[in-house]
């Protein structure tokens, strides 16, 4: 009936899934919640308001390849994401740059500062704060402190439970100082929003007289992966590509992957506005890290607005409970090797995606590494 199965239909399977029926496989998606898309769901909630209900997704890339991809399912609404940090109730662009130094210092310390910086780094450059910190000169080790404890230290303890010095430098980097006046939150050639949403983008992807995306349909109720792949009872020999957590294909034996999980909370405004950029993080106060007031991301015109504050807390594995982020660190990546070497005696079972290969994926990294692997299948 089917030459492959794919488990989860977020952006990993559903590219990976289209690319294969193009070759003219039969596509099995097997989603185990009641929509498509994954955390990239989009959905009006009951004000009309189009919110995206795992929290924002941005998308951003300097993949033409991937842009041009995506652009075949959907038209996109021009916009550049753009982040303002509470601090005290001062709003202060991030990344820090040029001008948050300006709002931090005042014009005229700002501009000796700057000199500094450019000196020392150059114009355009993007420096982690863990290395900013490293700088001997004492007053750029004053900015890095400033930016230090009022951009990153609070956020990353209710983000992570740990300090920025705590987590992989991978992850505080994706958020460097730039030296720049440049406010946006991404400097990549193609960003924008899919105009009419991510779910609806996901529709025409999936909208492939091979593909069947079965709902509600959680793998292990059809398929088991043990010594072989059973699907609906009988040995499957064709390519299985599975998107989710990789610990649960083994009923966690060696213990669960940690992850981060967040809670939302919406609240609905009968005005225009809420606040003043489609996200605004709070970064030395409150027990949320953001807010995120969709009507910037999507452009949507309405009269009321609908905002979304992000708890984050640590992942348990209970039912319900999402994982959204792993947890990068060498301990986790070890017991994810352990299961990855459980895998190797199934050469057509394939690893894809965030969740199942357990990585700090953005959207168009995920899509482009579908496409690879729909290359090579
Ligand atoms: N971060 C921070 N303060 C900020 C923004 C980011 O401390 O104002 C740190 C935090 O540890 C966060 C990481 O940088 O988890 C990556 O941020 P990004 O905005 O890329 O996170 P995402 O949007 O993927 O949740």
């Amino acid at each position: 009936m089917y030459d492959v199965i794919v488990i989860g239909c977020g952006f990993a399977g559903a590219v990976v899934g289209r690319q294969l029926a193009e070759k003219g496989r039969r596509v099995l998606i097997l989603e185990q919640r009641n929509h498509i898309g994954g955390n990239c769901y989009d959905v009006q909630d009951e004000h009309g308001i189009l919110i995206h209900q795992y929290g924002p997704h941005i998308f951003h890339t300097n993949m033409k390849h991937v842009y041009d991809y995506l652009s075949q399912f959907t038209k996109w609404y021009d916009y550049s994401h753009e982040v303002v940090g509470n601090v005290n109730g001062k709003m202060l662009p991030i990344p820090f740059n040029l001008n948050t130094l300006e709002l931090v210092y005042g014009v005229e310390k700002a501009k000796e500062l700057e000199e500094l910086l450019i000196k020392e780094y150059g114009e355009n450059v993007k420096i982690p704060i863990l290395e900013l910190r490293k700088n001997q000169s004492k007053e750029i080790q004053d900015i890095a402190q400033f930016v230090y404890e009022n951009v990153f230290l609070k956020y990353t303890m209710k983000q992570w439970g740990q300090k920025p010095e705590e987590i992989d430098p991978s992850v505080s980097g994706r958020v460097p100082v730039f030296i720049s006046r440049d406010n946006r939150y991404f400097q990549d050639t193609y960003q924008g929003m899919p105009l009419d949403g991510y779910t609806a983008l996901f529709d025409n992807m999936l909208n492939h007289k091979n593909i069947e995306v079965r709902l509600n349909s959680p793998a292990n109720e059809f398929m088991t992966i043990g010594n072989k792949v059973y699907a609906d009872g009988n040995e499957f020999k064709g390519e299985v590509i599975y998107t989710g957590p990789i610990d649960e294909l083994f009923d966690c034996e060696y213990g669960r992957l940690p992850y981060r999980s967040l809670r939302f909370e919406c609240e609905y405004y009968e005005k225009e506005h809420y606040q003043t950029h489609g996200v605004v993080n709070y970064t030395v106060s409150e027990d949320f890290t953001r807010i995120t007031e969709y009507k910037y991301l999507t452009g949507q015109v309405q009269n009321g607005t609908t905002i979304m504050k992000e708890y984050p807390f640590s992942y348990s594995g209970k039912q319900g409970e999402i994982p959204y982020y792993a947890i990068l660190n060498a301990e986790n990546e070890k017991l994810y090797q352990k299961y990855v070497e459980k895998l190797d005696r199934l050469p057509n079972v394939h690893l894809l995606g965030r969740l199942a290969e357990y990585r700090y994926y953005n959207i168009d990294a995920i899509v482009d590494k579908a496409l690879t692997l729909a290359e090579q299948l």
